[in-house]
């Protein structure tokens, strides 16, 4: 088969309990620039048991929403999600696949395309489209984070790839959109399975879930100790927000690792991120440089973080943050 053959951009949405998760609508935003660039169709696969609210997806910027309904995809499988997926993708031969990389994303996408035999790039943090080629551009973290590859998958197709959630904001909202709705149903051979679903654990090893915080109050070195960093606790806790750390926080100690932020830590795309006494090293900007405003304070003016940050203040933290903190309790105490 030509390569020319396969056409249109598919995402796959994720689901959890058969109710689409929000991950969708950022694969969507992505699906819909690479689309939009190849001037072709944005599907979107979805895999589940009567998964609810299709709609939604074409609101979000789906031409067309394949549903591949059974009750073998009630409950996550790897081999039958994997399965199904490369059936739809053998069907309809989009040129180019993009998933999530979250659990389901990571574990079904390399077993599907073993089965299409075609390459992957997992945990991109940035997808284009070449110009003159025409081809996917699949850029991630390379060499221990040290530098950005941009991977090409120019022999085979699919051109499959896995985005860090988080690395997009969501598709816009436009109740006006119109798209088709197609049911798939497969013979049930093609879910058989040694594997069985014996329960949903809930990891409660983790405290804090900052990726779900609108507003991130986040520290770096530059707070100096752990007394230092108290003042972002204080800070975040006044406005609600959530702690976010720069990998020196959190290897010095003075916060858990499941508040890093960054290439090795999280990814975050709160409304607003404040960052106290963090440089912007490029690791550290992978994770949090979607947010819609950032703020940042730093002594000094050359700090990378500037670079990104709407608001910059350069000034000492350590005299910044106290300052901000009374103002805050005393705005609190006249309301
Ligand atoms: C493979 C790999 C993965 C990585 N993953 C991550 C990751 O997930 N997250 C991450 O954050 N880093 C990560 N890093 C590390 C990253 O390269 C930086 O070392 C780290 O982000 C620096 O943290 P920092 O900004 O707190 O410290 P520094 O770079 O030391 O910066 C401290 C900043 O504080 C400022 N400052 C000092 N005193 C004050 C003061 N009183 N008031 C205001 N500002 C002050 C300084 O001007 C400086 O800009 C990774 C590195 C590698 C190689």
């Amino acid at each position: 088969m030509s390569l020319q053959e396969y056409r249109g951009v598919m995402v796959v949405a994720e689901q959890k309990n058969n109710k689409i998760h929000s991950t969708t609508y950022e694969l969507l935003n992505w699906g819909r620039g690479l689309a939009d660039k190849l001037d072709c169709g944005l599907y979107c696969a979805v895999l589940g048991n009567n998964v609810q609210e299709l709609d939604e997806l074409i609101f979000r910027g789906a031409d067309r929403v394949y549903h591949v309904s059974s009750p073998c995809l009630e409950n996550f499988l790897a081999r039958p999600y994997a399965a199904a997926l490369a059936r739809l993708v053998e069907e309809e031969k989009p040129e180019i696949v993009v998933a999530a990389a979250t659990t389901t994303g990571r574990t079904i996408m390399p077993m599907a395309a073993a089965r299409l035999e075609t390459g992957l790039t997992a945990d991109c943090t940035g997808l284009d489209i070449d110009p003159v080629e025409r081809i996917l551009l699949q850029t991630r973290p390379a060499i221990g984070g040290n530098i950005m590859a941009t991977i090409k998958t120019p022999f085979t197709r699919p051109q499959m790839a896995t985005v860090r959630p988080r690395s997009a904001r969501q598709a816009a909202r436009d109740t006006a959109r119109r798209g088709e709705i197609v049911a798939k149903h497969y013979d049930g051979a093609l879910f058989s399975t040694p594997e069985n679903f014996l329960a949903f654990v809930k990891d409660t090893t983790q405290d804090v879930n900052i990726q779900d915080a609108d507003i991130i109050v986040a520290g770096g070195k530059g707070m100096k100790n752990r007394e230092g960093f108290k003042l972002v606790e204080e800070l975040a806790s006044l406005l609600g927000a959530g702690v976010g750390a720069s990998r020196d926080a959190v290897d010095l100690g003075w916060v858990p690792y499941s508040h890093q932020v960054g290439l090795s830590g999280k990814t975050v795309a709160p409304k607003i991120y404040i960052a106290l006494g963090i440089s912007g090293k490029i690791q550290h900007l992978a994770g949090m440089q979607t947010s819609e405003y950032i703020v940042a304070v730093n002594k000094d003016p050359e700090a990378q973080i500037f670079k990104v940050a709407d608001l910059g203040i350069v000034g000492d933290a350590l005299e910044v943050v106290p300052q901000l903190i009374d103002q805050l309790k005393s705005i609190k105490a006249n309301a």
